[in-house]
């Protein structure tokens, strides 16, 4: 029997029926409708195609927003017209197949625990770098939800003082300096800057905007203002896991998000702002650093693991 797992995001809804090692045998895709009922129309269209090809036993959903403590119900999503939706039983009941409902980077950093990055590690914090910045927690062995069902939203952790406005209504928040979005601020700072900022410049010149993909492809070919962009992020990433480290005290940091295929190359300078930013009063094993092995499937693999073991 396989598993289906859906992720829902402010675009795209993509889904997979998933095998007991969490492997995909067959995706689907489909842009994100507007309203809450047609979501849930696609969800259930795509689980039926899925379930006409497979054995299907039961359905994970992975949701791009806030989930109830009972995990039934989404909140609220930043980008999806979801309002105290109750996605689970709606689609339960619709579909005649247990429906198990998790956040979308809760999903993905469980399936990056199980199959991916993180395996092997009951200690793991996961950082997705997205236009936010998407955040798990794995402690012994476990995902942590929390009180309200809403931990682990690392991307709003204080991280500046009075710092830039979120989108979550508070200043500072991590995911204001070191998200993709962050990322593409950054070159443009240093484009309006002049010096190294020259091809940065250039390219806004050409293309109206600095594309963050753009970005890592200067940053590999070794331009110097596209590095100091990615050092930018780098450090403020680092730093924000130096506070993490002292909470979680994890074994590693596993960083996802387009801008994540840079490896060592993010990597390293996140390491040394990380170092540096620990707490120095204990001597103690530091965390490792490594980036994500599952790409775009992560939310569907992990989704439908979740739902797998929730027997
Ligand atoms: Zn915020």
């Amino acid at each position: 029997m396989l598993t289906v797992g859906i992720d829902i995001g402010g675009t795209k809804i993509a889904g997979g029926a998933v095998d007991a090692a969490g492997a995909i045998v067959e995706r689907l895709r489909a842009d994100t409708p507007s309203d809450a009922a047609a979501i849930a129309d696609a969800v259930v269209g795509m689980v039926q195609a899925l379930a006409e090809r497979h054995q299907v036993a039961r359905v994970g959903v992975a949701a791009a927003g806030f989930i109830s403590k009972d995990r039934s119900t989404v909140i609220h999503a930043p980008n999806i017209a979801w309002r105290d939706e109750p996605l689970r039983d709606r689609l339960q009941s619709r579909l005649g197949l247990p429906v198990t409902l998790e956040n979308d980077a809760n999903a993905a950093g469980w399936a990056e625990y199980r199959y991916g990055a993180g395996r092997g590690h009951d200690h793991m914090v996961m950082l997705t770098l997205g236009t936010g910045v998407g955040g798990a927690i794995i402690l012994d062995g476990e995902l942590l939800t929390g009180g309200h069902g809403i931990a682990a939203e690392l991307g709003h952790t204080r991280f500046v003082r009075g710092g830039r406005l979120c989108g979550c209504g508070q200043h500072g928040c991590l995911e204001q300096y070191a998200s993709g979005r962050a990322l593409q601020r950054a070159a443009g700072e240093i484009a309006d800057a002049g010096g190294i900022g020259e091809r940065l410049a250039a390219l806004r010149a050409e293309r109206g905007r600095i594309p963050g993909r753009e970005i890592s492809r200067l940053a590999r070919e070794g331009d110097p203002g596209a590095i100091e962009a990615v050092a930018r992020i780098a450090t403020a990433l680092g730093e924000g896991c130096g506070g993490l480290q002292a909470v979680v005290d994890p074994e590693v940091f596993v960083i996802g998000g387009g801008v994540s295929q840079l490896g060592e190359d993010l990597l390293a300078p996140v390491r040394r702002a990380y170092e540096a930013s620990v707490p120095g009063l204990v001597a103690r094993p530091l965390a490792e650093f490594t980036t994500a092995q599952l790409g775009n499937d992560a939310g569907i693999i992990g989704a439908a693991d979740l739902a797998a073991r929730r027997d």
